[in-house]
């Protein structure tokens, strides 16, 4: 019976000395995926197994998005015999055609047989059996894999998985997400990194909606399906971006209005022990994402500001989005709190000097200081 499954690890065996901190984080990821299907997750001789699983195609639905995890196959687990292995390798093989070729491994080095005669036993077997298989050794359609351990291990499919690293071995990131289909792949590639997530969000009510910002409590749970809990803070920023409005340039309202989410996010990324920020840009998609945008909206930050999307293409962002499950979401169409106050020609070739000259304009310390004392925390769960 197909009711066990074999979960191999990503890069985690690049590591060295700490790898053993990776593999126990992933584990326990592993574990709270499948919690409620009943299955046991076990860690043998560096291997993770899944048995008594009800349900195969639900639990490799779970495992399969869950950061740190590169494949994963269902195995056909029997007696160290070499009767029971060509019985159930037959058993497997039977419904497939076309090439295939066996790859032995002897874990087991009391196995009487050696991982060429494994092969060649069980190939003549499966042959003998299956008149519409042929072997190919160079590039089979089909690889049945024999592992013999403390039992037998028999599988053929490999089902990918998401890859990169267990959530959480990789510090602590805080994530500006917006209702835009950016902001989200943003986070979701940073959070595969091993990066646990915080998001912070600005609304100006009621200038944008309630729906508004629901939309971003579904983006934030969309993504926390991968990255585990999020911790989201709401800030209100009507009060900061009426001042702007009211006493700075027009053109130079966006890349202003984005220092203060940068300043802020900054600010609340200290206080929550985030080592870094994160946002959805990419150079040169709208005004205040060119490169002296960028500069100026970097100047105010004193801690890293990761941009993954920084060399993609809107329709590549959109293709991840739809792949990650977020794109449907993203258009939905509130208005965001950067769409309601755009100069008609916002400025392209900002200069951070005169934009700090702009800023005198305001009281933006005490406006800060009032939008984080108003700010809401919302703890999005998987
Ligand atoms: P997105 O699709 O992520 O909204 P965008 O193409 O609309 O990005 P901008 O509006 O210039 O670009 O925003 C650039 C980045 O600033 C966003 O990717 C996001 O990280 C952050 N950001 C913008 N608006 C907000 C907001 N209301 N709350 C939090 N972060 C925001
Ligand atoms: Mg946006």
């Amino acid at each position: 019976m197909r009711n066990v499954l074999l979960v191999r690890m990503g890069e985690i065996f690049l590591k060295g000395d700490n790898r053993m901190f990776f593999i126990k984080a992933l584990v326990r990821h592993i574990k709270k995926a499948v919690e409620g299907t009943g299955c046991s997750v076990e860690l043998t001789q560096g291997r993770i197994f899944l048995r008594d699983i009800t349900d195969m195609e639900d639990v490799i639905r779970r495992v399969t998005r869950v950061f740190g995890v590169h494949s994963v196959s269902p195995v056909v687990q029997c007696e160290k015999d070499m009767d029971a292995i060509c019985r159930e390798a037959v058993e497997m093989m039977k419904s497939l055609s076309g090439t295939f070729k066996c790859a032995a491994r002897r874990a087991d080095k009391r196995f009487p047989l050696d991982s060429m005669q494994i092969n060649e036993e069980v190939g003549y077997q499966v042959l003998t059996a299956c008149p519409q298989l042929k072997v190919d050794v160079h590039k089979p359609q089909h690889e049945l894999n024999i592992e013999v351990r403390e039992n037998a291990y028999l599988y053929v499919e490999k089902i990918p998985a998401v890859g990169g690293m267990p959530v959480g071995t990789n510090g602590k990131a805080m994530l500006l997400l917006s209702g835009g289909i950016d902001s989200p792949v943003a986070g979701y590639m940073i959070a595969k990194r091993g990066v646990q997530l915080n998001c912070i969000h600005y609304h100006s009510f009621p200038f944008t909606s309630e729906q508004a910002k629901q939309k971003v409590v579904d983006l934030a749970r969309q993504l926390s399906a991968y990255a585990g809990p999020i911790r989201m803070y709401v800030v209100p920023f009507t009060e900061l971006q009426q001042e702007l409005y009211q006493k700075c340039p027009e053109s130079q309202l966006t890349i202003l209005m984005r220092r203060y989410m940068m300043r802020i996010a900054n600010r609340v990324a200290h206080r929550a022990n985030c080592s870094a920020l994160i946002t959805g840009e990419s150079i040169g998609q709208v005004a205040s994402q060119t490169m002296d945008g960028l500069c100026c909206t970097n100047a105010v930050c004193d801690m890293p500001v990761f941009r993954p999307l920084i060399g993609f293409d809107k329709t590549e962002i959109m293709d991840y989005a739809e792949k990650i499950g977020t794109y449907q979401t993203s258009i939905l169409p509130y208005e965001d709190c950067c769409t309601i106050f755009t100069p008609k020609h916002p400025q392209t070739k900002p200069r951070a000097e005169q934009l700090a000259e702009s800023e005198k304009l305001i009281d933006g310390e005490g406006l800060m200081q009032r939008a984080i004392e108003g700010i809401e925390i919302i703890n999005i769960m998987p």
